[in-house]
């Protein structure tokens, strides 16, 4: 459907259910499905597209939900702005089981989309793991940031020959998406992040995302890949 959104987690394992499932779909991800941080986005798109619904896609054994816990259950750390991006909503949220925390994350999410968007036909879809038959984890992870739009990820994985499974998908905008290349980077072992210069975008302003992205990286050991971007937008030509 052309005036559906899809709000999904950039887990990496969703990459190819969202291309089965959501071909025709408006898509933006980021860590945890998390609303909040998306809303200007997400207004702005409704807006433009004349969007009639909104699917919300989370899952179980989330990596985003994983690190909330990790932070207010076991003392973990985070940077200050995922702190405010993610894990605050959920500190007055009761839980004692990570499977309760994705189920929260869930219906706050939810709630949030309905109370900003009482007309549009809002649903939330959480997606089982044990139904996508996903590869074992060999735990050599990238990161895809590409712009909002339609989930067709294979043409971009076709020409960098990456393996689906092992790509983190950001769609969304760089103010954002920041705390969360972070997260991937630092938590769920994302060595390398590729910033995808699509139809739509002017390589330039990518350039100047993938510049920022490196600044904040380089005190990880991820690496932030730019001379890749010419390569997949060459493929888009
Ligand atoms: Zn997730």
């Amino acid at each position: 459907m052309e005036d559906e959104l899809v709000i999904c987690c950039m887990d990496r394992r969703l990459n190819v259910f969202l291309e089965n499932n959501y071909k025709d779909a408006i898509v933006l991800r980021n860590a945890g499905a998390n609303v909040a941080p998306l809303m200007p986005l997400i207004k702005q798109i409704v807006r433009e597209n004349g969007i009639r619904k909104i699917t919300l896609i989370t899952h179980d054994d989330c990596g985003a939900m994983a690190k909330t816990f990790s932070v207010l259950k076991e003392n973990g750390k985070a940077t200050e702005e995922l702190r405010l991006n993610l894990i605050e909503q959920f500190e007055k949220v009761k839980f004692t089981t990570r499977e309760e925390l994705e189920n929260a994350n869930t219906n706050l999410q939810l709630a949030s989309l309905k109370s900003i968007f009482p007309e549009l036909n809002v649903e939330a879809k959480p997606a089982r793991m044990k139904d996508i038959n996903a590869p074992k984890d060999d735990e050599h992870h990238k990161l895809l940031v590409v712009s909002p739009g339609k989930p067709s990820y294979d043409r971009i994985f076709k020409v960098l020959e990456f393996n689906p499974f092992q790509c983190y998908v950001i769609q969304a905008s760089i103010e954002n998406a920041m705390p969360d290349i972070e997260l991937t980077a630092n938590d769920l072992h994302a060595k390398e992040v590729y910033f995808i210069v699509g139809d739509n975008d002017n390589p330039r302003d990518v350039k100047r995302d993938a510049d920022m992205a490196s600044l904040k990286l380089s005190k990880l050991d991820a690496e932030v890949k730019r001379q890749d971007i010419r390569t997949v937008r060459k493929s888009y030509a």
